[in-house]
């Protein structure tokens, strides 16, 4: 059976990171796995768009309306579509680094009230509606607290589609913490999500702890 499994979190929690061991992990288990990262930088045309914007061709983040930043990433994960069905077909696990989630939090962090829950039913609408995606089986959210966030960042590796350290929305510290919260209240609401903490009694966790919590979860979701 086909299985989703999204990995959440903000920029510089781990996922990257965390998607790579999981499916080194499941493949040492003898499943087959694909990884996917959104967005699909170098791969799709609106993946093009969203490098822009990122760059600020667009103009300040603030100043670019969040309903139309997230047909771009909508955008890109419909060019991606019937990829992802082939995989489902093949009866793969997909491990997602980012998936819808991430159009929610992040854009939905620049509304508030109703604002955010209209954007966030704009998004689903649109992504799991209109485009048809699949939704995740597993929603993996690593919390990262917002303080940590700007040296896991400055220690990642140079992006594709920037040619700065951080990206506008990386190095918006405010931008981190509302998107954080959205995330949380995801966690409290919708189904199949699971935080995973990445601090514990005032320590980074290490990666493999991360890692071994990770692959419990998943073990006993896949039955
Ligand atoms: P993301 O994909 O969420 O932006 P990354 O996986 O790229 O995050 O991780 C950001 C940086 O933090 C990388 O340099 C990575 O090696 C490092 N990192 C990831 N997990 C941990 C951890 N548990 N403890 C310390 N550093 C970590």
């Amino acid at each position: 059976m086909a299985f989703l499994i999204d990995i959440e979190g903000i920029d510089g929690s781990g996922k990257g990171t965390q998607a790579e061991l999981l499916r080194q992990t499941l493949t040492e288990r003898g499943y087959r796995v694909e990884l996917i990262s959104f967005p699909r930088y170098g791969k799709t045309t609106f993946a093009r768009g969203i490098a822009d914007f990122l760059n600020g061709r667009f103009g300040t983040l603030e100043a670019v309306d969040p309903f139309l930043v997230s047909l771009l990433y909508a955008g890109d994960r419909f060019e991606s579509r019937d990829w992802l069905r082939d995989l489902m077909e093949q009866n793969q696990i997909v491990i997602l680094d980012r998936y819808i989630p991430s159009n929610m939090a992040h854009q939905g962090s620049k509304r508030d009230g109703e604002e955010r829950r209209e954007l966030l039913g704009w998004i689903d609408q649109i992504e799991y509606g209109a485009y048809d995606l699949p939704r995740p089986n597993l929603v993996l959210w690593l919390d990262l607290p917002v303080d940590l966030a700007h040296a896991r960042i400055a220690a990642k590796k140079p992006r594709d589609y920037t040619a700065e350290t951080t990206d506008l929305q990386e190095s918006n510290l405010e931008h981190l913490r509302r998107t954080r919260e959205v995330y949380e209240s995801l966690a409290g609401t919708e189904p199949g999500w699971n935080r995973i903490e990445t601090v514990s009694e005032g320590r980074a966790r290490t990666q493999d702890e991360i890692r071994r919590e990770i692959e419990s979860i998943v073990i006993a979701s896949l039955g």
